[in-house]
C-alpha cells in the first residue's frame, strides 16, 4: 500500500554514517491505524467468507485495537463488540467515546475475569450475550494477522539491512519475519516489562504460520531494552524525545510503542550497534490516537 518512506538524517546518522528511514504506516488510513489494518485484513475477510455479521475483540480502555476494529466495522458493515478490561468510567476518555460512536457496543469485564477472557466458560458466557460473532484476539494477533503484516514488505523497493518495530503481541514482527528476505534483519522492540515469553510466543506464531523457527533465528531480534518500565509507562526524557522528534521532522510518534522503537534505534544508533553503511527502516505502526487519552491521564505532555 502507498504510504511515504521518510529518510530521517541528523547529526548522529551522518556520524555514524547510516541511513535511517520511516515508513508511515499511521498513513495506511485515518482511523485503522498501522499495523491494527495490517492484523485485521484477512480477519475481516474471513468474517464475511464464514457469513458473520458481528465482531467481538478485547482491549484496555485506550485500546488501539479497540479504536480500529470499531472504525473497520463501521468501514465494512459489521456490528462491533468490545470486551473492555475493567471497570467502566464516565465520561468515556476518548478512546471508547470514538468507538462508541462507530457504533461499538462496550461490555466490561473485572480485571480478573478478563484475565480468563479465552476460557470456555466466558467465552460461553459472551456467546449466550451476543451470539455468533467473529472472535478477533485481544491486540488483533492470530494466524490471519501474519500474512496481513507480511504485506509490508510487498512495497519495499529496495533492501534494508534492518527492519525495526515496536512489539506488543509480537504478531507484526511474525509476520515480518515469516517472509522475511535474506538480506534483513528485522530489530522488534517490546513494549512491556519481562517480554521473555515473546520469544516464544512469536516462535509459535511462525510454527503453526509453516515457519521453522530455527532457521529463522538469525534473522531476527527482540531487543528487550527500551520498555521505559512496561506498557504505558514512561519518563520525561522519553517525553521529550518525541516532542523533539515531532519538531524537528514534523513526525508525531505515540508514547506507547513508535516513540520508544525509535528512542531505541537513536540509543542503538549512538553505541554503534549499526555497522556504517547500514540502511535501517523503522516502521511507524500509528497509534496516535492514543496520545489524546494519554495527555488526559498524565497532563499534556505529548505536543
Ligand atoms: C498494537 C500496536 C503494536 C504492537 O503490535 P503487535 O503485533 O501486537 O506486536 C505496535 N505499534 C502500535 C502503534 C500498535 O498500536
Amino acid at each position: 500500500m502507498p504510504v511515504p518512506i521518510e529518510k530521517i538524517s541528523n547529526e548522529m546518522t551522518l556520524t555514524h554514517r547510516v541511513e535511517l528511514f520511516l515508513k508511515r504506516e499511521d498513513l495506511l488510513h485515518p482511523y485503522i491505524s498501522g499495523n491494527k489494518l495490517r492484523k485485521l485484513k484477512y480477519n475481516l475477510i474471513r468474517a464475511k467468507e464464514e457469513g458473520k455479521d458481528t465482531l467481538l475483540t478485547f482491549g484496555g480502555a485506550y485500546s488501539n485495537h479497540i479504536f480500529a476494529v470499531a472504525a473497520a466495522g463501521k468501514e465494512y458493515g459489521f456490528y462491533t463488540i468490545g470486551i473492555i478490561r475493567g471497570e467502566a468510567y464516565q465520561p468515556l476518555n476518548p478512546t471508547l467515546q470514538f468507538a462508541v460512536d462507530q457504533g461499538m457496543h462496550l461490555h466490561y469485564l473485572s480485571r480478573e475475569k478478563y484475565r480468563t477472557k479465552y476460557s470456555p466458560e466466558v467465552l460461553h458466557e459472551l456467546q449466550k450475550l451476543f451470539g455468533n460473532f467473529y472472535l478477533v484476539p485481544e491486540g488483533g494477533t492470530n494466524m490471519l494477522a501474519l500474512p496481513g503484516c507480511a504485506e509490508i514488505w510487498e512495497d519495499l523497493q529496495e533492501t534494508y539491512d534492518f527492519i525495526c518495530t515496536p512489539v506488543g503481541t509480537g504478531g507484526t514482527l511474525a509476520g515480518l519475519v515469516s517472509q522475511a528476505s535474506k538480506g534483513s534483519k528485522i530489530l522488534g522492540f517490546p513494549v512491556l516489562k519481562g517480554g521473555e515469553y515473546l520469544l516464544t510466543e512469536i516462535e509459535d506464531l511462525l510454527r503453526k504460520d509453516g515457519t521453522d523457527p530455527v532457521q529463522m533465528q538469525s534473522q531476527w531480534q527482540l531487543i528487550a531494552d527500551y520498555h521505559f518500565g512496561g506498557y504505558a509507562k514512561f519518563n520525561q526524557e522519553l517525553i521529550d524525545f518525541i516532542n523533539q522528534f515531532k519538531k524537528e521532522y514534523n513526525i508525531p510518534l505515540d508514547p506507547i510503542y513508535t516513540g520508544k522503537m525509535m528512542y531505541g534505534i537513536f540509543d542503538l544508533m549512538s553505541q554503534g550497534f549499526f555497522q556504517p553503511g547500514s540502511k535501517i527502516l523503522a516502521l511507524h505502526t500509528g497509534g496516535l490516537q492514543g496520545i489524546a487519552g494519554f495527555n488526559q491521564r498524565f497532563g499534556a505532555l505529548v505536543r
